[in-house]
């Protein structure tokens, strides 16, 4: 492990500083601002991270900005080289970024695991970027006149990232930037932002040029400085829908462009006729893994007709089994909520939920482990209805409802209602009625049998109404979009005029 790979340390007296990384190398903040870093499973203080202001904000945009033209002005062939030495290291050191993210934000280990493995899948179609980037060519559109597209980089983007991925989320940004040949500023979340230092180290190593990549670490006035400075040209925002819609306003305002992906409360729709032990696994899976802490976490399940009372036995069935703790221990499949703060709110849903009139079949706060951790253990809410706060409010915890209706068009009607619309799936063994939910919901993002629709690097990610606000989706062929803009050239020519021989076997340079 490198020293910015070291888990911060657990004694209070060794709490860990956290600088930025600016121009290719570590900045020690001058703010006089900072925030706590914790290790949610011990409930301790690791680290204190430095917030950056508005000049130091400044400083990072402007080795950015001083950085774009030579890496703009790189081959294709030579950037992509650098992506395959990036994708190598990443793979490589998978498991000390994976250490990275359960030291400060609490998932286990397996899962960090995970996290790594899709950001790198994303690396990895960026390391296809020149056939990426190819435009299209229309020979003789007039006579003696051939008319071609090109998609050139931006500039200097920005990225804001939320806890829950710290280093997942922030490779679907700066890999599609920095391989359309952007330069790029990342503010990750405050409360775990070890991982993007030390893929700031990673990218150097791998020969990512000085000033190509830089980590602000922050809060507001970081934010802030990122949507009005002149010269950000595009920011990609992930966190929660009111601050998404602020950075979509401000940062549109000042004349960039922006992609804001927000919260979400993905319903899962069980039909009778499902595999109701299939549809109880997936339930459990997709809203407990992560503590619930995922943007695609299945918060909500819409259980038709008589599928009820069948769906809760499987699901309660299954809770006492989910082991609950210290994410590095391997036996453990349910870290702590990534603050003490945030355990609260969400057990506070609990008590409300009873409060409004829904049945609590599991209570997580008397399953939680001892300890100062911040731990929760799994809950279970039967009999939730709309009007409840905890079938309204993203919970973000590890807190399942059930709301029960009598028909697919009902539980249709509470997916369309939602103002929320990333992720939904549907559990039957009825293709046609599969089809048909495919074809009327109104969300981002789809599935089949599949609780987690997460699509592979080379679909892109995004969902509607109020989890997203902008035009394009984050990675794949709409973050190539989003990180690049088109040209059109319209030419005539005359005889070529440059010749020269060269017997050697053609190379690209
Ligand atoms: P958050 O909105 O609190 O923070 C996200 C980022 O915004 C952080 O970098 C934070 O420093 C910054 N920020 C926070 N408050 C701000 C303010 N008042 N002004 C300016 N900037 C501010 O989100 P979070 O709690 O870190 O992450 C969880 C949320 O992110 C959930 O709502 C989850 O659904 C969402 N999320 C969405 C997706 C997606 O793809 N749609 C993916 C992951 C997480």
């Amino acid at each position: 492990m490198t020293e910015l790979a070291t888990p911060p340390v657990e004694r209070e007296q060794d709490v860990k500083r956290i600088g930025h990384w600016i121009g290719g190398r570590t900045v020690e903040g001058e703010s006089g601002r900072s925030g706590p870093v914790y290790n949610p499973a011990r409930g301790i203080q690791t680290g204190a991270v430095d917030f950056a202001s508005v000049e130091e904000v400044d400083r990072a945009v402007q080795a950015a900005k001083e950085a774009f033209p030579a890496w703009r002005a790189m081959s294709l062939s030579k950037r992509t080289a650098i992506f395959f030495a990036v994708r190598e290291l990443l793979d490589e050191r998978r498991e000390d970024i994976a250490r990275l993210l359960t030291a400060e934000h609490g998932k286990v280990l397996s899962d960090a695991m995970g996290e790594v493995a899709r950001g790198l899948e994303v690396v990895e179609y960026c390391c296809g970027i020149p056939e990426l980037l190819k435009g299209g060519f229309s020979e003789q559109a007039s006579t003696g006149i051939d008319v071609y597209s090109i998609r050139q980089p931006l500039g200097v983007a920005a990225g804001i990232t939320p806890f829950n991925f710290p280093a997942m989320v922030p490779m679907w940004m700066w890999a599609p930037a920095l391989a359309c040949g952007n330069t790029f500023v990342l503010k990750p979340s405050e409360k775990d932002p070890s991982a993007s230092l030390y893929t700031a180290q990673l990218l150097q190593e791998a020969g990512v040029p000085d000033g190509v990549f830089n980590v602000v670490n922050g809060d507001k006035v970081a934010v802030d400085a990122v949507l009005h400075h002149p010269d950000i040209s595009a920011v990609s925002f992930v966190g929660s829908t009111p601050i998404a819609r602020y950075v979509y306003e401000q940062g549109t305002s000042t004349g960039k462009r922006v992609q804001a992906l927000g919260g979400a409360k993905n319903h899962m729709i069980v039909l009778p006729d499902a595999d109701m032990d299939m549809a109880a696994d997936a339930a459990v899976s997709a809203a407990y893994g992560s503590a619930g802490e995922r943007c695609m976490a299945i918060s909500q399940v819409v259980a038709v007709g008589d599928a009820g009372d069948r769906l809760v036995a499987a699901i309660k069935e299954r809770l006492p089994k989910i082991k609950v703790g210290d994410g590095l221990e391997p036996d453990v499949e349910m870290g702590p909520l990534v603050t003490r703060e945030h355990r609260d709110k969400v057990a506070g849903y609990i008590e409300g939920a009873r409060e409004q009139g829904a049945d609590v079949v599991a209570d997580g706060r008397e399953s939680a482990p001892d300890g100062d951790g911040f731990f929760l253990g799994v809950s279970l809410l039967d009999n939730v209805t709309p009007e409840m706060d905890a079938y309204k409010d993203e919970i973000f915890g590890p807190v399942l409802g059930v709301t029960r209706v009598a028909t697919y068009n009902d539980a249709v009607r509470l997916v369309n209602e939602n103002p929320y619309g990333n992720g939904t799936a549907i559990f039957t063994r009825d293709g046609g009625v599969a089809r048909q939910f495919q074809f009327e919901a109104q969300a981002g993002m789809v599935g089949i049998n599949v609780p987690i629709p997460v699509p592979v690097a080379y679909y892109s990610f995004g969902g509607w109404k109020n989890s997203l606000f902008g035009d394009t989706h984050i990675y794949g062929p709409e973050g190539i979009n989003f990180y690049t803009r088109g040209k059109v050239v319209t030419s005539r020519w005359p005889d070529p005029a440059t010749s020269r021989v060269d017997l050697g076997f053609p190379q690209t340079r």
